[in-house]
C-alpha cells in the first residue's frame, strides 16, 4: 500500500500550489472580501431603515463565513452545508411569506437580500432562491393551510431543504409541454417522467414536482418527500458555473404522492405564473449582485496592482472600463428596485418581471466581462471572484427563462403577438382552427 501511494506521489507533476500570498503577493484575494463601493448613486437612501439592516447584516455574514471558504467549493463542485446554519440565521428564506414562521419581508428587502448573497457567491444565491423563492413560495401560494403549516416552518429555519422541478430533458424553454405524468389512484396519485437541471434536489427533503394530470391533460404540482420509493436522483456533474449548486436529474418510477400531498391550488401551467412572477424579479437582482461584487474587487485590485511604476487604476483605459461597469450597476439599481416597487404597488406585469430579468443579466454579463479584462491573468482564477463570477453568470442568463424567452413574454406583451413558436407552426396551427 505504502509503495503504491508512493509511486503515485512520485508521478504527480508538481507540487502543491503556492499560498496565494507568496505566490502573488502584491494583491487580496477575494477571500477577504473588499469594502462595497458599488452604491454610487446613493441607492441605500432608497430603502426603509429595516431594508438597509438586512443589508448590512447579510453583506456581514457573507463576507465573513461564505467569502473564505468558496473558491474551494466552487472548485471542488460540493456544497459547504457547514454554512447552512449560518444562511439560516440570515432569516431571509421564505422571503416574503407572512406567517408560517416565515420573515414576511417586503419585496425590496427580499430582493437586496438576494444581491447581497450573490455579491459574494452566486451559488449560495442560487440555493436560496430556489429553496425560496420557487419551491416556498409555491407551497405558501398554492398550497393548502395543512400544507403550508406542514412544511413552511422548518423550510423557514433551513432545517429542511427544497428543491422545484419543472424543467425535463425535452422541455426547457417550451416547459408548458412537459411530459411527466401524474395518474390518479386510490388515496393518491402515482408520478412518472424525468426531470433535469434541478437546483438543489440531491439533497433536498422536500421536492415540488410539475407533472400531467392524465385525466385532464392539465398541469398539476405535487410535493415528494426524500427517499420516497421510486424516486432516483443522480448529480449533473461537469458544470462551468454556480459549481456549488447541487444540479440534479431526477428519475421517477410509479412514485405515489399521498392526496394531502398534491398542491390545490396548481390546476394549469398558468398557475406557475403567479410563483414565476416574483421569483423572476429575485433572479434579475443575482445579475446586479454579481455585478456589485465583481466592481468591489476590481476596484480594490487597480489600485494594488502596479504595472509600468503605476497602480493599474492610473490608466486610463482601464478608468473608462471601471466606470462603464459603475454606471451599469446604478441603471440596473434603479430598474431593480422600480421593478419591486411596481410588484408592491400591484401593478407589475410578466413582461415588466421578464424584462427585468433579461436586461439585468444581459448588463451585468458586460460587467464581468470587463471585470475579467480589468485582472489580466487573476481574472481567470477563482480566488479573484470575477473569474468564478464570470462562469456564474452564465446559467443566470439561461435559467428561469432564457434571455431571448424573456425577451420574447415582453415583446408579446408589448405588440398583442405571440413569437414563442416559429410562424410556419403558428400557421399551420391556425390553418387547422
Ligand atoms: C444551473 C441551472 C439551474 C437550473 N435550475 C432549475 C431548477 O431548479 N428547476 C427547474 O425546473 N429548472 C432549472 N433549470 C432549467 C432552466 O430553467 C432551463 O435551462 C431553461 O429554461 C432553458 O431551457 P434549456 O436549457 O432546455 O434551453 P433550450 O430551451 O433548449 O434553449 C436553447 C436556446 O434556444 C433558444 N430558444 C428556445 N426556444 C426559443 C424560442 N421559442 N424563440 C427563440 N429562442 C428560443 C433559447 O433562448 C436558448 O438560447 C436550471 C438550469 C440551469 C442551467
Amino acid at each position: 500500500m505504502a509503495d503504491a501511494s508512493a509511486r503515485i506521489n512520485a508521478q504527480k507533476i508538481g507540487l502543491p500550489a503556492l499560498d496565494l500570498s507568496v505566490a502573488f503577493p502584491q494583491a487580496t484575494p477575494a477571500s477577504l472580501f473588499p469594502p462595497s463601493v458599488s452604491d454610487y448613486y446613493q441607492f441605500d437612501d432608497l430603502l426603509s431603515v429595516e431594508e438597509r439592516s438586512l443589508r448590512k447584516k447579510v453583506r456581514e455574514v457573507m463576507e465573513r463565513e461564505v467569502a473564505p471558504i468558496m473558491a474551494e467549493y466552487w472548485e471542488k463542485a460540493e456544497f459547504p452545508f457547514h454554512i447552512v446554519p449560518k444562511l439560516a440565521e440570515l432569516a431571509v428564506a421564505g422571503g416574503t411569506i407572512k406567517g408560517f414562521g416565515c420573515p414576511g419581508l417586503s419585496i425590496t428587502g427580499s430582493a437586496i437580500a438576494t444581491a447581497e448573497i450573490a455579491r459574494v457567491d452566486a451559488s449560495c444565491s442560487t440555493f436560496i432562491l430556489v429553496h425560496s423563492s420557487l419551491a416556498m413560495l409555491t407551497i405558501a401560494l398554492c398550497g393548502s393551510e395543512a400544507q403550508k403549516q406542514k412544511y413552511l416552518p422548518s423550510l423557514a429555519k433551513l432545517n429542511t431543504v427544497a428543491c422545484w422541478a419543472l424543467t425535463e430533458p425535452d422541455y426547457g424553454s417550451d416547459a408548458s409541454s412537459l411530459k411527466t405524468t401524474a395518474r390518479k389512484v386510490s388515496g393518491g396519485w402515482v408520478l412518472n417522467g424525468q426531470k433535469r437541471w434541478i437546483g438543489n434536489s440531491t439533497f433536498a427533503d422536500v421536492l415540488v414536482i410539475f407533472a400531467r394530470n392524465t385525466s385532464t391533460n392539465q398541469i398539476n404540482g405535487f410535493i415528494v418527500n426524500k427517499g420516497s420509493p421510486g424516486l432516483k436522483v443522480t448529480k449533473i456533474e461537469n458544470k462551468i458555473g454556480l459549481r456549488i449548486v447541487q444540479n440534479g436529474d431526477i428519475l421517477m418510477q410509479d412514485v405515489f404522492v399521498p392526496d394531502e400531498d398534491k398542491l390545490v391550488g396548481v390546476n394549469s401551467f398558468q398557475d406557475t405564473n403567479k410563483v414565476l412572477a416574483v421569483s423572476r424579479v429575485m433572479v434579475a437582482w443575482q445579475p446586479i449582485g454579481i455585478a456589485m461584487g465583481v466592481f468591489d474587487v476590481c476596484h480594490r485590485y487597480l489600485k494594488e496592482r502596479k504595472q509600468f511604476g503605476a497602480p493599474l487604476a492610473a490608466f486610463q483605459l482601464n478608468q473608462e472600463k471601471l466606470v462603464r461597469m459603475l454606471g451599469n450597476i446604478q441603471a440596473m439599481f434603479l430598474v431593480g428596485w422600480r421593478l419591486c416597487k411596481l410588484y408592491e404597488s400591484g401593478k407589475m406585469t410578466p413582461g415588466h418581471a421578464s424584462l427585468g430579468k433579461a436586461w439585468t443579466s444581459s448588463k451585468a454579463r458586460e460587467v464581468v466581462s470587463l471585470g475579467r479584462e480589468l485582472m489580466g491573468g487573476n481574472g481567470i482564477l477563482a480566488d479573484f471572484l470575477v473569474a468564478k463570477a464570470f462562469c456564474d453568470l452564465e446559467p443566470i442568463f439561461s435559467y428561469e427563462g432564457t434571455y431571448d424567452i424573456n425577451s420574447l413574454v415582453t415583446a408579446r406583451e408589448i405588440t398583442g403577438v405571440a413569437s414563442f413558436k416559429p410562424a410556419i407552426l403558428a400557421k399551420l396551427t391556425q390553418s387547422r382552427l
